[in-house]
Order: structure tokens, then C-alpha cells, then sequence
């Protein structure tokens, strides 16, 4: 008999207490692992996750979590090996195998690097800008993201044991939580493979991440309102997810990615000599191989105009029929086995539903040649085409989760958009087409139905399929989609991260929500009296440190110099008439810019200094005309200080105030220079 997995549960090794089910190897037939649950202790699963886990991961800050994410995947791909040669028995090709594992592990990277460059050394985000809420500035109101206290169970499909888990385990960890991870049973050999080398690194803290390999028998029952439920899999387990009381009663957040009819619309525009149709028949090609078309985002309708649906039928079979079947081990094999015999009896179900309004113009369902491996034992099938007839509804209601595709074609283009939403919600479409009209017309029709659109031309080709091409959700952009894709998203970069926290407006004065966020607000108190803060060194600058500089006249010879010198001289600052007709400024003015280098002329301190570099402004805004014989002075504050983990520097955010003689302010901007960590600068 087979090893029996393990789940992980409150720091230890788990051994269910009966001999559990068999797992078979989907190429061969035999048994790879046993599977069971019987006798886990739920509750210390989750109560572990809450008292340990969570407030473990809470105490870092975001940057130290990238950090770990980083450490994690660096180690991660030092066992690719040993993932790949199980993946080869959940039935995968080589390049089925690196869509999982090294896309789950860039994955990783990609979170890391987004989470170390746009989230702050923190453990609270700032959701937008500071809202007034008086008239005098002194009750303001921001919103805020903090960390929930609760788990974030993670139930998988079969198809992706790796990116599965590491999609959804990312961002909720760099949102400070605890991961439960269930993953499928069929293929949680393979998960659990990973967790044990994620465990054994000890790179992420203790209770951060447990898995139950196996049923997950009660861990709903435990969860309450700071948990939540991210769930892949099918339409019927997530109904049921939906109705569980913890979702009902206590407000679990349950997020859900189920069943999609994806399709792919060819445009109208396209002709057979256009290098599109090409484009648009190995998609679909690409997207019934890959994975056996196991895949939630794989097309499983190719919505083509009428007079080219003979020619797509010929060209998408031609190239079906090169397709080799069979063992993934074998090199010349381009699509593996489905997971298991009995998912190769759902498709087989599938494919029956579809005939009844469609016939099969490419392959047989119940007989396919396969390479260096017995058809029966393993779970085999050959891709199928079929073709809808008019008026067809099958289509638009069964997945076949398998090498299959269904070709429907349309006379007008707001019938492809029509048949395209006939899906209820997916999670991806592509087009395929040159022009920018329909481009339009059929995205936006498309939208509303689906969490991705891909709009594919032989411009945008090359690097589409780079990317992955329609099949690859990516991690800075949202996976999910309306509907009966389920209504969830994930990934989508920081959105993904955002998901598992809790937004809250609070309102206070502004030195109130200064100590509150970190974040220095206009309205708070500044301290200008302890000398020039470009002569402080990071770990010296304080939140709210200001320097309110001398003033300066500008004069119309500077305005005249800053025009010849730079080439800028658009009529409103060099003539006098034209200017006095423009109905904003009514004579000459100042140009935006002289006015921000002159600010930087005041502010600056010239020596020597911690301050490195600055590598930008933000949000700029000129608010008052500035014209000849007006006198200006700038205020700048501390407003963030960030402290970059690997570096010997870290990012200061000042707030920067420009006002003229009235104390009117000229323009408003946030400037963002880099500063040493200590000074003068310890010998490297
Ligand atoms: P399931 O919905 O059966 O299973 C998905 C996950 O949910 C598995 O981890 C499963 O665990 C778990 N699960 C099942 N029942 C419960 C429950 N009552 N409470 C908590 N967790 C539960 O989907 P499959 O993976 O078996 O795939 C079946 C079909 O789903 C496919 O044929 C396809 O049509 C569709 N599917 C759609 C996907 C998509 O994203 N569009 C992706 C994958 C599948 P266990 O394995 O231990 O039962």
C-alpha cells in the first residue's frame, strides 16, 4: 500500500486514523498516495491559525513579509526536481508542469517585489486621500486597511496543486494572515510535497500555514466573522460553500471561482489571409491542449463569423491532429492524461450534452491513440471539436473540463457580444481582431461578463504569448469573474492583497490621525525648530519635521531667463498680450515649473548630506497663477518615512507647500527623495 499524506496541523505532522482512500497515478493507473482526514482536530486547526499564526504574521510589517515571500520562492525553486516528477502523475506535460510550479512560484516573486514597492513599511494602508470633514481642518476623515484577525482557508481544485495554492497564499499572507491550505484530494500529493518544503525551510512563521490533505470535514464549522474562504472548484461545491451557515450566520467572507464558459470571438474584420486567423486558431488550439484543457480559463466556445467557420474547423483539426496524446514523460507527448478516469467520465458526460446541439467534427470521445502508455488505465482522451448548430443552448451551460471546444458562429458583431454573454459571467475572453472600431465596440460589450478581456493582433502577438496568452491569469491582474464564474476575484496585484483586509474610515483631527496611520496629514503639528531635516539621517527624521524657508521675489527678467533657457515659451508667459486675453491668468505668469525649481532652490540644503537622491514628485498641482513681483516661500514636512529593508537608505515622502504673499498656496506636491539610514554613513 501507498505512503498516506499528511496534513499539517498545529505545528505537527498529521496521520489520519484510518488507512484512507487511494490516489491513482492519471498515466498509469496505480496508486500513488492515500488520502484521508479521520480524526483531525479541526478546531486546534483553526484556534492554532488565530493564537499563533495570525498575530506572528500581524507583527511584521508588510516589507518584512515580502521578504519572506522572496526567501520563500528563492528556496522553493531549488526543488523543482522533485515537484515536476510528481507532477508528471497528476498527468501533466513538462510544459503543463511549469504553468504550476514555476508559474506558482513567480507568483510568489511577484507579490514580493509588489509588496516591497507599493505597500509601505507598515501594517496599516492608506486607502485614498484625507477627506475634510470642518470647515477650520480640524476634524479630517481617511480611510484605512488593517489586517483582519481571522484565517484565510484556501480550498483548491485538482488542476493547478501548486499555483493553486501559492496564487491565493500570497497576498493573504502579505495581508497578515494565516493560511489554511486545502487542496484538492486527487492531486494533493503534490501539494503536500510543497508545504513540507515550505515548513522544513522555517522561512514563514510558525501557524502561518497548515494544510489539511484530505476532507475538509468540519473547518467550517470553526470559522467565524474575521475568517474567510477563498474557493476554486466546481459550481455545486460552491453552492453548497454558499449555503454553509458559518457563510450565512457569521459572516464568513467566502470568495468563489467556479465553472466558466470562456470563449474566444474571431472579428468580423478578419479575412482568411489575415495573419489573425492564425492567431485566433492556435489559441484555441493552445487552450484545449494545455493541461488537457483542465484549465478554468481554457476557451470553451470559438465565436466565429459565418463565412469563415468552414475554414476555422479545418484549421483548428488540422493542427489538432499533430497534437501527440499520451504519456508525459515521453518528449514527443503535447497533452497528458486528465487527472483521473472518473474526471475522464464527466467530460465523456459533457461532450454526450453538447451533441445534443452541436455534432463533433474533430475526435472520438471514446477512442484516441495514445504514445507510451496503456489508453485504458490511464485517463486519456482525445481532444474534441464540435460544431453548434443555430440557435444552440449547450453550449452556453455544460463545461466540459477537457481537451474540448465548441465552435458557434454569428452573422453581426452585437451577436458575437450576445453570444459571448449567453456564458452568465466567465472568467476570460479573448478577441482576435485589427480593428480598433470593433475592438472597441466588442471589449466593452464584453466587459460587463468578464473579470479579463485579451485583445489579440498580430501587433500585440509575440509578448501576448509571452505572457501566457489568454489561458495565463497573471498575478498583477484580477482572476475572477461575474456571474457563474463565481463573483470572486484574486490576484490583480495590491487589489489581491486588499481583499483580506478591512477598510475603515476614520475620522479625527489631523494629529490624531497622523500617530494613527504613520503618516504625517495637513492640519498636524510641525516642528520647525531643530535645524535643516536634509541634515538628518533616517533613523533621525522625525514624522512632522518641517523647514519653512526664506521668501524670493520673482521677477519678470526670471520668467523671461526660464522661457529662453528652457525653450518654454508658450505666449502666457512671454506675451504680454496674449497672455492679458487668456481668461485664467490675464497677464503674464510664471511657468509651473520655475516656480517648483525655484521651491527646490529654497528648500535645498547644498552640502554634503544624508539625502542621496530624489526620484520624484507626486501629485503636483498648481493652484494660484503666480505672476512678476510676487513673492513665494516654501514649507516642506516630513510626511513617510519608509526604511528599505536590504538598503542602507530609505524613502522619505515630504509635503510640500508653495504659498505667495497672501499665504495663498501657488502649488501643492509631495516630493520624494531617498536618505542614508545613519550619518555620516558607517564604513561598508
Ligand atoms: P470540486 O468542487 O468537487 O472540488 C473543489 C475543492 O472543493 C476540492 O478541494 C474539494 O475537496 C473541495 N470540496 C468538495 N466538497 C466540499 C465541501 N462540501 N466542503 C468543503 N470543501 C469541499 O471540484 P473538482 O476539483 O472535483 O472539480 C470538479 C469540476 O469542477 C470540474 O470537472 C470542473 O467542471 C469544475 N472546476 C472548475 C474550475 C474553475 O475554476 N472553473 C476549476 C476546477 C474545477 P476534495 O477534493 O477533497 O473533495
Amino acid at each position: 500500500m501507498s505512503a498516506l499524506l499528511e496534513s499539517y496541523v498545529a505545528g505537527h505532522w498529521f496521520r489520519a486514523q484510518d488507512e484512507g482512500e487511494p490516489l491513482l497515478d492519471a498515466v498509469t493507473g496505480e496508486e500513488v498516495a492515500r488520502v484521508s482526514t479521520r480524526g483531525l482536530d479541526f478546531a486546534a486547526l483553526v484556534a492554532h491559525a488565530r493564537e499563533v499564526g495570525g498575530p506572528a504574521v500581524r507583527r511584521l510589517t508588510f516589507h518584512e513579509r515580502a521578504g519572506m515571500l522572496k526567501a520563500l520562492a528563492k528556496h522553493l525553486g531549488g526543488f523543482k526536481d522533485e515537484f515536476y516528477a510528481l507532477s508528471l502523475r497528476t498527468g501533466a506535460t513538462q510544459r503543463d508542469s511549469m504553468v504550476d510550479i514555476d508559474g506558482g512560484i513567480g507568483t510568489l516573486f511577484s507579490y514580493s517585489s509588489k509588496g516591497t514597492r507599493e505597500l509601505p513599511n507598515d501594517t496599516v494602508v492608506l486607502d485614498g486621500v484625507t477627506e475634510p470633514l470642518g470647515r477650520g481642518g480640524a476634524f479630517v476623515g481617511q480611510h484605512v486597511y488593517t489586517s483582519r484577525t481571522g484565517v484565510a482557508v484556501q480550498i483548491n481544485a485538482f488542476n493547478f496543486p501548486v499555483w493553486g495554492m501559492l496564487e491565493k497564499l500570497a497576498p493573504a499572507f502579505l495581508a497578515g494572515l494565516p493560511s489554511i491550505v486545502k487542496p484538492a484530494s486527487q492531486t494533493a500529493y503534490l501539494t503536500e510535497a510543497v508545504v513540507r518544503r515550505i515548513i522544513e525551510s522555517e522561512i514563514l512563521p510558525a501557524g502561518s500555514l497548515q494544510l489539511v490533505a484530505g476532507s475538509a470535514g468540519t473547518l467550517l464549522d470553526e470559522l467565524d466573522e474575521q475568517d474567510s474562504v477563498a474557493f476554486t472548484g466546481s459550481a455545486h461545491t460552491a453552492a453548497i460553500l454558499r449555503n454553509h451557515r458559518s457563510v450565512l450566520h457569521r459572516g464568513v467572507r467566502l470568495g468563489v471561482e467556479a465553472d466558466s464558459l470562456n470563449c474566444s470571438i474571431l472579428g468580423i474584420d478578419v479575412t482568411a489571409e489575415d495573419p489573425e486567423l492564425d492567431l485566433f486558431v492556435k489559441g484555441v488550439v493552445t487552450e484545449m491542449t494545455v493541461k488537457a484543457g483542465q484549465k478554468c480559463t481554457a476557451i470553451r466556445r470559438a465565436i466565429v463569423p459565418d463565412a469563415l467557420a468552414d475554414t476555422v474547423v479545418t484549421a483548428i483539426s488540422d493542427r489538432l491532429a499533430k497534437i501527440a496524446v499520451g504519456n508525459p514523460a515521453n518528449e514527443s507527448v503535447r497533452m497528458g492524461a486528465l487527472a483521473s478516469r472518473s474526471q475522464r467520465d464527466e467530460v465523456r458526460k459533457a461532450i454526450e450534452a453538447l451533441r445534443n446541439s452541436a455534432d463533433i467534427v474533430y475526435g472520438n470521445p471514446d477512442r484516441v491513440d495514445v504514445v507510451d502508455a496503456d489508453a485504458e488505465q490511464g485517463a486519456f482522451l482525445s481532444p474534441v471539436l464540435l460544431r453548434a448548430h443555430p440557435g444552440a443552448t449547450e453550449p452556453h451551460d455544460v463545461e466540459p473540463f477537457g481537451p474540448v471546444s465548441t465552435v458557434l458562429t454569428y452573422s453581426t458583431t452585437d451577436e458575437a457580444v450576445a453570444l459571448a454573454a449567453r456564458g452568465r459571467g466567465s472568467l476570460v475572453a479573448s478577441l482576435v481582431t485589427h480593428d480598433p472600431a470593433i475592438a472597441r465596440q466588442v471589449t466593452l460589450g464584453l466587459a460587463p461578463w468578464h473579470g479579463r478581456v485579451l485583445v489579440l493582433d498580430r501587433d500585440d502577438a509575440a509578448e501576448a504569448a509571452q505572457a501566457g496568452g489568454h489561458g495565463s491569469p497573471l498575478p498583477n491582474l484580477v482572476h475572477g469573474g461575474p456571474g457563474r464564474a463565481g463573483g470572486g476575484e484574486e490576484l490583480g496585484g495590491i487589489r489581491g492583497v486588499l481583499h483580506h483586509m478591512q477598510r475603515t474610515a476614520i475620522q479625527a483631527s489631523p494629529d490624531m490621525l497622523t500617530a494613527i496611520t504613520g503618516r504625517w496629514t495637513t492640519g498636524a503639528e510641525r516642528r520647525v525648530d531643530e535645524g535643516h531635516p536634509f541634515r538628518k539621517s533616517l533613523a533621525e527624521l522625525r514624522i512632522g519635521d518641517s523647514i519653512v524657508s526664506d521668501s524670493r521675489t520673482v521677477t519678470l527678467a526670471d520668467i523671461d531667463h526660464f522661457a529662453e533657457f528652457t525653450g518654454d515659451t508658450f505666449y502666457a508667459h512671454t506675451d504680454p498680450e496674449a497672455a492679458a486675453a487668456n481668461p485664467l491668468f490675464g497677464g503674464i505668469v510664471a511657468h509651473g515649473y520655475l516656480v517648483v525649481s525655484l521651491a527646490a532652490g529654497l528648500f535645498v540644503e547644498p552640502n554634503p548630506g544624508p539625502v542621496l537622491a530624489n526620484f520624484g514628485v507626486d501629485n503636483l498641482r498648481f493652484l494660484t497663477p503666480v505672476k512678476a513681483e510676487d513673492t513665494i516661500r516654501v514649507t516642506l514636512t516630513v510626511k513617510q518615512v519608509t526604511p528599505r529593508t536590504s538598503a542602507d537608505y530609505g524613502e522619505v515622502r515630504w509635503d510640500a507647500v508653495v504659498t505667495n504673499q497672501d499665504d495663498a498656496p501657488v502649488a501643492t506636491y509631495d516630493v520624494l527623495t531617498l536618505v542614508a539610514k545613519t550619518w555620516p554613513q558607517e564604513d561598508a
